[in-house]
């Protein structure tokens, strides 16, 4: 049993890693600055003993005794983490330096969730962590590009420096319940708009390309990551590589939901990568991890939780 702090624990994903790690018997600290976050996400977990939510920005220093650390603090979503840039990029660089400060003084391991935004726009396809990418450094999705490449330095560099216990994941669009509706990511925009029959907004042409993983199957490669024997520090690419257009991604939705939507095109945003898909042999090699979920069996369940959500809110 260890005590776990989980920066963005009330988001989509720290909520399922919240979870996971706190059925499998260790003391949880929570930490969530509820910017995209909810306590919809864990109210469910609190009153558990071993489950602790604290209200707090990783901009500012935080001190506890922890074992391990999960830093994911940082909004996801396009338009969120375009919504206060300067915010988006001191959460990513501060709030890292802060969390490797703490794991630092504690002997904590600690593990950055970071992105495949790092490869920007990829001349490698599929992405292989050998790539170093191809990121505009001024535009619009900076903030979060080189914020996630900045606190990949930093995490190597208090490794080299510290010799800090550290990982990094290379997480690819995760997607599954608990998104929230108005998160702005393709997944949540398609299945809300196809259950209320109303137009799906593709952005471009929808040929650029995205590959899609279960939220659960994500949870996992975070937990092997960081609990692997033969200290694998990554970067590691974590992603399912079933790679769609997103035309096709809106059509297999209208099909899913069996839904009357028409399909209507929107402008391409700046700088939206043309595509991706992981190349993920590393992490099967070191981490013997590999997605169970198909694309089609997790976006039912999520179809299900939105549909609910939706039910609810009327
Ligand atoms: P999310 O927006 O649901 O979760 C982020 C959480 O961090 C929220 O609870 C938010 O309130 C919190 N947060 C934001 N800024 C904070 C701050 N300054 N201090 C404290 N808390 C703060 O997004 P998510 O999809 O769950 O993403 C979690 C992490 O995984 C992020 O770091 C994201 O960059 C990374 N990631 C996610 C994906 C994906 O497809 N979901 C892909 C690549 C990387
Ligand atoms: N997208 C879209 N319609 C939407 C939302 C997103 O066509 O309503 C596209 C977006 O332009 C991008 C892809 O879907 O090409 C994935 O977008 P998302 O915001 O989910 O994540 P990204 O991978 O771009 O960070």
């Amino acid at each position: 049993m260890k005590r776990i702090l989980i920066t963005g624990g009330a988001g989509f994903i720290g909520s399922h890693l919240a979870e996971k790690l706190l059925n499998d018997g260790n003391d949880i600290i929570c930490l969530d600055n509820f910017f995209t976050g909810s306590k919809d996400n864990i109210r469910h977990l609190i009153g558990n003993k071993k489950f602790e939510l604290v209200r707090h920005d990783v901009i500012k220093e935080y001190l506890a005794e922890v074992d391990e650390i999960y830093n994911l603090a940082c909004p996801a979503s396009p338009i969120h983490y375009q919504y206060n840039p300067i915010k988006t990029i001191k959460t990513c660089v501060i709030g890292t330096i802060n969390m490797l400060g703490l794991a630092k003084r504690c002997n904590a391991s600690i593990l950055q969730a970071s992105t495949s935004e790092i490869y920007g726009n990829p001349k490698v396809h599929p992405q292989v962590e050998e790539y170093w990418g191809n990121v505009n450094p001024i535009g619009i999705r900076s903030c979060y590009d080189e914020g996630k490449r900045c606190a990949e330095t930093l995490m190597m560099d208090y490794y080299r420096q510290h010799n800090l216990k550290i990982r990094i994941a290379r997480i690819f669009n995760t997607y599954g319940p608990r998104m929230a509706l108005n998160d702005g990511r393709v997944v949540s925009n398609f299945i809300v708009q196809a259950l209320k029959n109303e137009p799906i907004t593709v952005y471009g042409d929808g040929s650029q390309t995205r590959s899609f993983c279960y939220v659960s199957d994500l949870t996992d490669g975070l937990i092997k990551l960081m609990n692997n024997k033969n200290n694998f520090i990554g970067p590691v690419n974590l992603g399912n590589p079933e790679e769609y257009t997103i035309l096709d991604f809106a059509k297999l939705i209208i099909d899913l939901t069996n839904s009357k939507s028409d399909i209507i095109f929107k402008q391409l945003p700046q700088d939206d990568p043309i595509q991706r898909e992981p190349d993920i042999s590393l992490a099967k090699k070191e981490l013997n991890w590999t997605p169970s979920t198909a694309v089609k069996d997790g976006l039912l369940l999520t179809i299900g939780y939105f549909d609910n959500l939706l039910k609810k809110s009327k």
